[in-house]
């Protein structure tokens, strides 16, 4: 895993497919250092943390949690900082905090239907196959629709989004830079052309050029955006 400089102050780590990660954004302001989620596990954050730290970053000052999917926040517990999400978002991951992770308990809720077969594969790797037990740590601050964090020489912005992906999903927003991260909000669940329409509707008025999706190492430019769309619109008609 490596990190990426996308412009003068924004960086991002790569995503890696097999084992779910998605990227982190790093923001490198004047005044401060914003992480735009925070790894998968504590393994992924200490990968970041080192390799941030190589690049000469900064420890973060605040991080952003992108929605509650736990590939977007386990390895929280592994920053000093105080940590931001929506509203709902702080919700979900306190619920889910309050879940039994081991072993034994997960692999329980998995035949019961209520956990996943691929999450379960996947916490092996990250945590051990003995694992009995997954510290973790949840988002301090909330807030509603947006927030904006000053960091001198540039602003974050972070905008709720409404999407059917994750119903506590927001984008972050950095004007100076012309970078809008958008989480996981491109892949939805339902799918209908008008839901995909929205999407584009609400994605489409930031001044932003460079787009960038928490799973794809391809950074994309806002035609590129708006074609995946269309795609997706054109390949649910009837
Ligand atoms: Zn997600």
């Amino acid at each position: 895993m490596n990190i990426k400089q996308i412009t003068k102050k924004v960086y991002m780590s790569m995503p890696e497919e097999r084992r779910d990660r998605p990227i982190v954004g790093i923001i490198n302001g004047m005044k401060g250092v914003v992480y735009f989620d925070a790894g998968s596990s504590q393994k992924h954050a200490q990968e970041i943390i080192t390799n941030a730290e190589k690049l000469g970053l900064s420890t973060p000052s605040y991080l952003i949690i992108s929605h509650s999917h736990t590939d977007h926040w386990f390895g929280l517990i592994e920053y000093q900082a105080p940590s931001i999400s929506s509203r709902t978002c702080k919700k979900r991951t306190e619920e889910l905090a309050r879940n039994d992770w081991g072993k034994t308990a997960y692999e329980k809720q998995v035949q019961e239907g209520h956990g996943s077969s691929f999450l379960a594969e996947i916490l092996d790797e990250e945590y051990g196959k003995d694992r009995s037990f997954i510290a973790l740590r949840t988002p301090e601050i909330s807030f509603e629709d947006q927030l904006e964090i000053d960091l001198g020489d540039v602003t974050i912005h972070c905008q709720k989004i409404n999407t059917n992906h994750s119903d506590d999903a927001i984008v972050m927003h950095i004007p100076e830079e012309k970078v809008l991260f958008l989480g996981d909000c491109l892949y939805l669940r339902t799918k209908s052309q008008t839901d995909v329409k929205k999407l584009f509707e609400q994605i489409n008025p930031f001044n932003a050029e460079i787009f960038i999706d928490s799973h794809c190492p391809k950074i994309m430019n806002r035609e590129e955006v708006e074609a995946y769309c269309m795609d997706y619109v054109k390949s649910l008609e009837e």
